[in-house]
């Protein structure tokens, strides 16, 4: 375990830079904006920790999303992820470097790298945070994740040992703004790496052809749930969402009873969204689900039972049956068209 007489050694805040296939996964640019908060409220710069082969265009665009020094690990080694060789160099730069805080996305390889890294570093580790904020008092890290199926929030610091370790959950931190114009600082990491460092090997990575839907990204998410009737419901979704440039989404009920893909699930146990427009269908609201969407910009609930909680969230509730509603919203939308068609004419 870490010395706890040498916590003010430990300076800066740092996100692990994520990419695949050289390109920066989405929540690093979320890691960015909150870390950049942290950082203000410490007073501290905020780092990346870039891992990979040839990342140096990679570094220069974390810079442009607000890390103030990009600390670079370029290597052949390094290319695909493997824990091993990721571990290894992380924990090493930890070492040497003395992150206060580290911040990774809660995806499959930051759910993989955190916890063997705070392992090997000696230090606490918080998973799939929600919130984070700095206690004003004492300038640590009070680190919020919803646990027992989503009823309780439970606020978790880690007082003795450093740094500060969360992984966070995609999509509900803001994303950092780009700017083109930022100045930053990039660094080679020291670190040494051999093939014999790394016991996994990488044969072959395989993408499922599943019908792959970006919930984190849309900015109008159509989302049905049992008050669908069935599959056939989605269709008619599809169809409004079509209409709005935005993609569909669902609640588990519809999932588990293989209406639609997980991919489409939107909750605790599915995707995270924020988009700027909801429309929830059929959904009841149930906790989980509310802990998925809550804080999209707005939301629209079309529900048949006017007691559903999903309502009480909502900015806009329709109290009435989907089958007759969303059919009459597509065809407005669809005079809307035909008006702006006969205006362009
Ligand atoms: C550990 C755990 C994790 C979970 N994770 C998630 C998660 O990630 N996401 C998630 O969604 N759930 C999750 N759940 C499940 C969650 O608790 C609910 O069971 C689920 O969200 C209910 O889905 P629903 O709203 O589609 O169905 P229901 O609760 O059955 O609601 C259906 C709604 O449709 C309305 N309705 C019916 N017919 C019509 C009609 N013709 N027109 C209009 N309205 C109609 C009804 O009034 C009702 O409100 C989780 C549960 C647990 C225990």
């Amino acid at each position: 375990m870490n010395d706890i007489k040498d916590l003010s050694s430990y300076k800066n805040v740092w996100i692990f830079a994520e990419q695949r296939e050289g390109k920066i996964a989405p929540v690093v640019i979320e890691l960015l904006g909150e870390g950049r908060k942290l950082a203000t409220e410490v007073d501290a710069e905020l780092c990346a920790v870039l891992l990979g082969k040839d990342v140096d265009g990679l570094a220069k665009e974390l810079i442009t999303f607000g890390a103030d020094k990009v600390y670079v690990a370029d290597d052949a080694l390094l290319e695909k992820y493997t824990t091993d060789a990721y571990t290894k160099v992380i924990k090493d730069a930890i070492d040497e470097i003395k992150p206060e805080i580290m911040l990774f996305g809660a995806t499959h390889i930051g759910r993989d790298l955190a916890p063997r890294i705070a392992s090997r570093v000696g230090t606490g580790l918080t998973a799939d945070c929600t919130k984070l904020e700095i206690d004003p008092e004492d300038k640590k890290i009070k680190q919020t994740r919803p646990a027992f199926g989503g009823n309780i929030m439970a606020t978790i610091i880690c007082p003795n040992h450093r740094p500060q370790m969360s992984t966070v959950r995609p999509g509900v931190m803001d994303k950092a703004e780009q700017d083109e114009t930022r100045t930053g600082e990039v660094i080679a990491l020291d670190y040494k790496i051999t093939q014999d460092d790394i016991r996994t090997t990488v044969l072959e990575t395989v993408k499922t052809k599943k019908d792959l839907v970006s919930l984190t990204d849309a900015n109008v998410i159509v989302s049905g749930g049992l008050g669908l009737g069935g599959p056939e419901g989605f269709e008619m979704l599809k169809k409004l969402a079509d209409k709005l440039g935005g993609v569909v989404g669902s609640s588990r009920a519809a999932v588990d009873a293989g209406w639609i893909d997980h991919s489409h699930q939107v909750g605790q146990t599915g995707t995270t969204v924020k988009p700027n427009l909801y429309i929830a269908c059929g959904i009841s609201g149930a906790i989980q689900h509310l802990a998925g969407m809550q804080s999209s910009d707005f939301i629209i609930a079309i529900n048949k039972n006017p007691a559903a909680p999903i309502l009480e969230i909502a900015d806009y509730g329709v109290v009435g049956d989907l089958h007759e509603i969303v059919p009459m919203l597509i065809d407005k939308l669809d005079s809307v068209d035909d008006l702006l068609e006969a205006i362009k004419a």
